[in-house]
């Protein structure tokens, strides 16, 4: 027999001596399923509090923004930036949101398993015919950025007593979806005259609209609006009702010129400016709070190395709180030593390596931490705050990863 057969032999047998211990010491108390626990109480260790109110009124407050005439495009992939898509989307349509964005194909249907009625426009390519025809069946609008998908759509439903209603994507200088600028008249009018399919809107996505107000960012962002302005009157007259829309949060919140007859809005949905400059011009609340709990304590000397690495060495007898959370939750370990949490409205530096599963907080100024504590990694707990742009800044990532790093582990509460 191979070694490692033997190995496994040995692995099977371990039960049989559980069983032999459970016969000594008696039956142990039959568990719950973990789910069942979960629900239970979702903040025994670590948990994501999410804030529909938050997102219902940063909508009205970009609604308020906006001219009567130029609908908001609520952005709810990525499971809406991480806070749950189908209770963003609601309160985004309570909001005054009037129609909603997805990435993917499931994503859509998500939300209309859910019962949401509000057109859905999937930003992301579909490929296969099958993708486009659950389109049609779910009443999903499918972006188009050529001519085969056009046809597959015009294919596909054909015969089906419905038209699909499609939108057409332009590349006017992000050089990822979209057709090509000088295609674009031509495809228009080719859709036109496809039978089945109904052209919603056309549409294109700024590169560098959350770059500086001047120089390079300003310059592309104008390129680009040049360009689809060129498209715009390039194209054969429209009914009413068609949609042109370019600006995402930054270009919304750059300039009133970008926003056309529509604006997708994610990041600021969520009450996140994409960049400081442009914080302020929209009050915005964010909806979103990382929370943990304290799960044990320890009193250590000076000169204590602390976590792998020790890549922090106590400098005064200290008092180090255990907080139940880590990068297997979605708090990067390109963080370590480098962020706070908030415990009582008081700041307390992480220090150490971050872990899988938890992190380490100096807490020698707060000696009324104990065991169950709540410690806030990111969002508002009395006086203090901390944001995603705040952990973005030190790992070198962006607001919007932030948001969308956080793993399912932690269970998402609304409040
Ligand atoms: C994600 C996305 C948006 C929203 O972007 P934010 O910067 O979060 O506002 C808008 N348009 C398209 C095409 C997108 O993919």
């Amino acid at each position: 027999m191979l070694p490692t057969q033997q190995g496994c032999r040995q692995a099977l047998a371990y039960p049989a001596t559980m069983q032999d211990l459970i016969a000594k010491t008696g039956e142990p108390p039959r568990n719950k399923k973990p789910a069942e626990i979960a629900k239970a109480d979702p903040r025994q260790r670590a948990w994501i509090e999410v804030n529909p109110t938050a997102v219902e009124a940063n909508c009205r407050n970009l609604r308020r923004y906006l001219s009567e005439s130029c609908a908001l495009m609520a952005v709810v992939k990525a499971d809406g930036y991480g806070h749950g898509a189908v209770t963003v989307a609601q309160a985004s349509l309570l909001g005054g949101a009037n129609s909603l964005g997805v990435a993917t194909l499931q994503e859509g249907i998500e939300l209309r398993q859910a019962g949401h009625k509000a057109p859905v426009l999937v930003l992301g390519n579909l490929t296969h015919a099958e993708d486009l025809r659950a389109c049609l069946d779910w009443q999903l609008m499918p972006t188009l950025s050529s001519m085969r998908e056009a046809l597959l759509c015009q294919n596909l439903a054909d015969g089906s007593g419905r038209k699909l209603s499609v939108q057409l994507k332009v590349d006017t200088g992000m050089s990822r979806l979209g057709c090509e600028l000088k295609e674009a008249p031509r495809l228009v009018e080719a859709i036109g005259r496809l039978n089945q399919l109904d052209l919603k809107g056309i549409y294109s996505h700024l590169a560098l609209a959350d770059g500086d107000l001047q120089g390079e960012a300003a310059l592309v962002t104008s390129q680009q609006q040049q360009s689809f302005e060129r498209v715009l009157r390039a194209l054969p007259a429209q009914k009413n009702g068609f949609c042109r829309h370019l600006a995402n949060s930054a270009g919304t919140l750059r300039d009133r010129r970008l926003h056309y007859d529509m604006v997708r809005v994610g990041l600021a949905l969520y009450g996140h400016s994409p960049n400081n400059h442009l914080h302020g011009k929209v009050d915005l609340k964010p909806a979103l709070s990382v929370k943990a709990r304290v799960t044990l304590i320890r009193d250590v000397p000076a000169g204590v190395g602390v976590s792998y690495g020790h890549r922090f060495t106590t400098q005064r007898p200290s008092r180090l709180a255990i907080v139940g959370i880590g990068y297997a939750d979605g708090v990067s370990r390109s963080l370590s030593g480098r962020i706070s949490a908030i415990a009582d409205g008081q700041l307390l530096p992480q220090v150490g390596s971050i872990t899988m599963d938890q992190l380490v907080l100096d807490a020698t100024d707060h000696p009324e931490m104990e065991v169950g504590s709540i410690v806030t990694l990111l969002g508002q707990d009395g006086d203090a705050f901390i944001t995603p742009q705040q952990w973005s800044d030190v790992s070198g990532s962006i607001p919007w990863e932030v948001l969308c790093s956080f793993k399912h582990r932690l269970p998402r509460i609304v409040i």
